[in-house]
């Protein structure tokens, strides 16, 4: 048993995570949030979302008494030496992020911290936060903090993995002491990968021990949205490529699959489809465009690459020629499989194009249903299957990666377009299926 309390604040995707697996790890973890509704679904022994593995990790955590969901300030950080924040850091509207959850979750800790605390940033956030944060805290308490950036890689559909078996550990510090209390709780974690991976039913990747890097504050803030900026600047890469590939009859997965051959590239990242969305991407690399800005840096790489982005859903619907009156299926409404996570969802984009431009909408996903329904127009109709979305349907889209998309009777829609906005199926396959196929950048 560790001798830290810690709290956790902000019981989203990262921090229901990050405070299950710290009670996992045998640390007495308070899961503190202003959102009634997620702190009920803990304290029933399940996670506030649709995550691989988590629920089980939440019920053993509720039922050690190691993980305590609380909306309560007053209670958890007086008992705490630890503080993680991972509020959300949605965009405004100009791309600048809004850090009004992080500076609101500050100001309640620092008003009920009775003594120092080790501080640790897991939101996104941009950099120079972290340097903001330590000064209006000294003006909030009188106790001492130390500040630690610990930025996040987990990905949604694979964040249990991803936590227990990371590629790598980031720390940034003014405070060696600190990053390495910081460095030693995740490396605690990771060496119970075994246990932890039991208790959720994850098959582990076998991944050699994180590396850690030790860095200043500002370092690990910008290595944080460099890596995700990294990462979408290849997916829209992939489908400029792509475009060209549908202007001059080649087929963008063979040649991303011998480009992607060459080591110094790589093949992950490279596929084209409809598009990145979700709750990091779209916003992580409007923020670096932001940061950039400020900093008077050019930073028109980005622009290029979030300008492409945006333009996928539509490019998809460009495709399928006059869409007024066809019944038109939409696969895929979460924006990755793995996830009920619809924040900038590519597929609901799609589906409410197309139901403005007069189709007859059907869509299906296996677990963002309740999530898609605010986000979609009200007439576009929630399927209960996969299968029954698609019988009838003149046009089917498939808008995410689901594995069970590969295994739907597609013959239930003889004569149907099949667009694969996933590049997920293989053509020769749906060709027996008697349905036209067509992907993004492929041949049809
Ligand atoms: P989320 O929106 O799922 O969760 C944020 C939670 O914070 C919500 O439950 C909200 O109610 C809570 N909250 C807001 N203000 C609060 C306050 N004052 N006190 C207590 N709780 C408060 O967000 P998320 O997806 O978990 O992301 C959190 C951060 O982590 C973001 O900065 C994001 O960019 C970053 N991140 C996310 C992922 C991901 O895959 N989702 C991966 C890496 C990093």
């Amino acid at each position: 048993m560790s001798d830290h309390i810690v709290t956790v604040v902000g019981s989203g995707y990262v921090g229901t995570t990050t405070a299950a697996l710290l009670a996992a790890s045998g640390i007495k973890t308070f899961a503190l949030d202003i959102d009634e509704a997620k702190l009920a679904k803990l304290n029933a022994g399940k996670a506030p979302f649709f995550e691989v593995g988590l629920d089980s990790l939440v019920a053993q955590g509720i039922e050690s008494g190691n993980l305590i969901p609380t909306s309560s300030y007053e209670e958890a950080i007086p008992q705490s030496t630890i503080v993680m924040s991972a509020v959300g850091t949605p965009d405004n509207p100009d791309g600048s992020p809004n850090l009004k959850y992080v500076f609101s979750a500050l100001s309640s800790i620092a008003e009920n911290a009775s003594g120092p605390l080790v501080y640790v940033q897991k939101s996104t956030v941009p950099v120079g936060t972290g340097k903001e944060i330590i000064e209006k805290y000294a003006k909030q308490s009188d106790h001492g903090l130390n500040y630690v950036s610990a930025p996040e890689f987990l990905r949604e559909g694979t964040a249990v993995v991803d936590s227990i078996e990371p590629d790598r550990i980031v720390v940034g510090s003014t405070d060696s002491a600190s990053a390495q209390i910081i460095t030693q709780i995740f490396l605690d974690i990771a060496s119970k990968r075994n246990d932890i991976a039991q208790i959720s039913e994850q098959t582990l990747r076998n991944l050699p021990e994180p590396e850690v890097f030790t860095m200043s504050i500002e370092s690990a803030e910008l290595t944080k949205v460099t890596a995700n900026a990294f990462l979408a600047l290849k997916i829209s890469f992939a489908n400029s490529i792509a475009k060209l590939a549908d202007a001059t009859n080649a087929d963008v997965v063979e040649v991303m699959d011998a480009v992607g051959a060459d080591k110094r590239i790589g093949r992950a990242f490279l596929n084209a489809g409809r598009g990145y969305g979700g709750g990091c991407f779209p916003k992580d690399v409007k923020g670096l465009i932001s940061s950039a800005k400020a900093s008077n840096v050019d930073m028109s790489i980005m622009t290029a690459a979030s300008e492409l982005n945006e333009s996928m859903p539509s490019y998809v619907v460009d495709q399928l020629g006059d869409v007024s009156e066809k019944k038109i299926t939409i696969l895929g409404l979460a924006f990755k499989a793995g996830t009920s996570d619809v924040r900038k969802s590519p597929g609901i984009k799609i589906a409410n194009i197309l139901q403005n431009s007069g189709a007859i909408v059907t869509a299906f996903d296996p677990q963002a249903h309740e999530e898609a329904r605010p986000e979609l127009d009200e007439s576009i109709v929630l399927a209960e299957s996969a299968q029954i979305a698609c019988s009838g349907a003149e046009i089917i889209i498939i808008a995410t990666e689901w594995a069970e998309f590969t295994s739907v009777d597609f013959s239930v829609a003889k004569g149907a377009l099949l667009f694969d906005a996933m590049n997920l199926l293989d053509s020769g396959e749906i060709r027996g299926k008697a349905l036209d196929y067509k992907g993004v950048g492929r041949k049809a």
